[in-house]
C-alpha cells in the first residue's frame, strides 16, 4: 500500500500533490475586507436583495480594490 500526501490551499480548497503549488495557490488569493457597501431603500422595487447590499467595495492588504455588484 502506498500513502499519498496531499496539500490543500486553505483559501480555495484545491488539493495538490506538490506543497509548493499549494503554497503558490494560497499566495495568489487576495484576502479582502469590505470597505464600503451600497444599499437600496427598503421600499425599492428591487427587493430580491433581502436586506443585502446591491454593491460592495473590497480592499486587499496590498491596497488594491475591487467592486462586486449583485446584478
Ligand atoms: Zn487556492
Amino acid at each position: 500500500m502506498k500513502i499519498k500526501t496531499m496539500y490543500t490551499c486553505e483559501v480555495c480548497g484545491t488539493n495538490y500533490e506538490d506543497k509548493n503549488k499549494a503554497e503558490g495557490c494560497e499566495k495568489t488569493h487576495k484576502v479582502v475586507e469590505i470597505e464600503r457597501a451600497e444599499y437600496l431603500p427598503y421600499n425599492s422595487c428591487n427587493n430580491d436583495l433581502k436586506g443585502f447590499p446591491l454593491r460592495i467595495w473590497v480592499r486587499a492588504k496590498d491596497g488594491t480594490c475591487a467592486v462586486y455588484k449583485k446584478w
